[in-house]
C-alpha cells in the first residue's frame, strides 16, 4: 500500500488505545489537551543511540561517552522500518544521536537507505566522523544525496569549545572541509545567541566558514533551549482551544509530529515515537510499527511541544524552504 498525502490515515489502531498518563489527555487545570493529527509520513528519523564522544551539558538527549539510554541501532534493526516507510510514501530518512558516526553500522545503514531516498545526518563533525570519511566517500555515488548538518553552537571558537571541549571547533571545521571536498552538502545548527542580531550572527558564521575554506552562506538552523531529558520545565499548557485560537489547519500541518516519526531502540526493542524531541517520555512511544503509529493523535503535553507551538521549532529540513531558518529549532548531537 502506498500512503500519500491524499490517502487517509487509518482511523484507529490497537497501539492508539495504549494506556497513557492522564496528562496526555488533560492540561494541569483540567482542560482538554491540544493534539496534532498526522496527515502523512514524509520523514522517518532514526535515533542511532545516545552514545557520543562529547558530553555537552546542554545536550537535549543527555548524550555522553558510553551512554545507552537509547541503544545503538544495527542495520538489521533499521532495515524493516526503512522498507515499511517506503510503502508509506516517505520522502527522506534522517539520523540523529548521540553522535551517529560512533555507531559502527552507520555507513551500511546509510548505504541501504540512500538506495531509496535522500538522507540527512546530524553530527558534531569531530573525530568519529573524520575517521569515517574514507568509508563515506563512496556514498556520494548513490542516486540519492547525503546531507549533513553540523552543530556549531557559536561562531566564536571559545564559545563553542566552552560546551564541547577545547579544540572541538577547529575539529568540526576540519570535518566539514573533508565533507565539502567529498561532495556532500552541509548545513549548520547553532544555538540562539542572546544579544546578537540575526545579521551579526549570520555575518559571524559567514566569516568563520569562509576563513575555513567553506561556502560562507551555508544554511543555518538556530534552535532554542530544549533542556536535558526528563527535565521538569514549567512551560505554558497547550489546550485544544489553543490549537485553534493560535494555529490554523495549515500551520498545524507544519508540526513535525504531523508528518514524521522517530524510531528508537530501548531495552532491546525498536519503538516508534512521535518525533525527535520527546523520546524521554514513554507516553510518546506510539507503536511498534510506523503504520500503527500514524492514527495516534499526538498530545501537546511535553514541554518541548511549546517550542513547536510558539516558535515553530523543528528538526526537519523538509518544509524549511518557505520558512525563516532563524525561527526554527533543531536536534543536537
Ligand atoms: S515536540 Fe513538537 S513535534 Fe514533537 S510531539 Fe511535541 S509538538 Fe509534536
Amino acid at each position: 500500500m502506498l500512503l500519500t498525502t491524499a490517502m487517509k490515515i487509518p482511523a484507529s489502531s490497537p497501539a492508539g488505545q495504549a494506556a497513557r498518563s492522564a496528562a496526555w489527555y488533560q492540561t494541569a487545570d483540567g482542560a482538554p489537551r491540544g493534539f496534532i493529527h498526522t496527515h502523512a509520513l514524509e520523514e522517518v528519523w532514526f535515533h542511532t543511540g545516545t552514545a557520543c564522544n562529547l558530553a555537552c551539558p546542554f545536550c537535549l538527549e543527555g548524550s555522553k561517552p558510553g551512554d545507552d539510554r537509547l541503544q545503538r541501532v544495527r542495520l538489521a534493526d533499521v532495515q524493516p522500518f526503512i522498507d515499511e516507510a517506503l510503502t508509506l510514501g516517505v520522502k527522506q530518512f534522517s539520523f540523529t544521536g548521540g553522535e551517529p558516526f560512533i555507531n559502527k553500522d552507520i555507513v551500511p545503514i546509510l548505504d541501504y537507505a540512500l538506495q531509496s531516498r535522500p538522507c540527512l545526518v546530524l553530527t558534531n563533525a569531530t573525530r568519529p566522523l573524520i575517521q569515517r570519511i574514507r568509508q563515506l566517500k563512496p556514498l556520494s555515488q548513490h542516486p540519492h544525496p547525503l546531507h549533513l548538518r553540523v552543530s556549531l553552537d557559536h561562531f566564536e571558537a571559545a564559545r563553542h569549545d566552552h560546551g564541547r571541549g577545547k579544540g572541538m571547533f577547529a575539529q568540526a571545521l576540519a570535518g566539514m572541509r573533508e565533507l565539502h571536498h567529498a561532495g556532500f552538502s552541509l548545513s549548520i545548527a547553532s544555538q540562539a545567541i542572546p544579544g546578537c542580531s540575526q545579521a551579526e550572527v549570520s555575518q559571524g558564521f559567514g566569516e568563520v566558514l569562509q576563513a575555513a575554506g567553506l561556502p560562507a552562506d551555508l544554511p543555518r538552523i538556530e534552535f532554542p533551549e530544549f533542556h536535558p531529558p526528563a527535565a521538569q520545565v514549567a512551560s505554558p499548557q497547550i489546550s485544544a482551544q489553543c490549537m485553534t485560537d493560535y494555529h490554523s489547519e495549515s500551520s498545524r500541518r507544519q508540526f513535525m509530529c504531523a508528518f514524521s516519526r522517530m524510531v528508537v531502540k530501548t531495552a532491546g526493542r525498536m519503538r516508534v515515537y512521535a518525533c525527535t524531541l520527546v523520546d524521554d517520555d514513554p507516553d510518546y512511544a506510539l507503536a511498534d510499527t510506523l503504520i500503527d503509529s500514524l492514527p495516534v493523535p499526538v498530545s501537546m503535553k511535553h514541554h518541548r511541544c511549546y517550542s513547536c507551538f510558539r516558535l515553530g521549532a523543528s528538526c526537519s529540513e523538509l518544509q524549511r524552504a518557505d520558512q525563516d531558518m532563524s525561527a526554527t529549532g533543531a536536534g543536537d548531537t
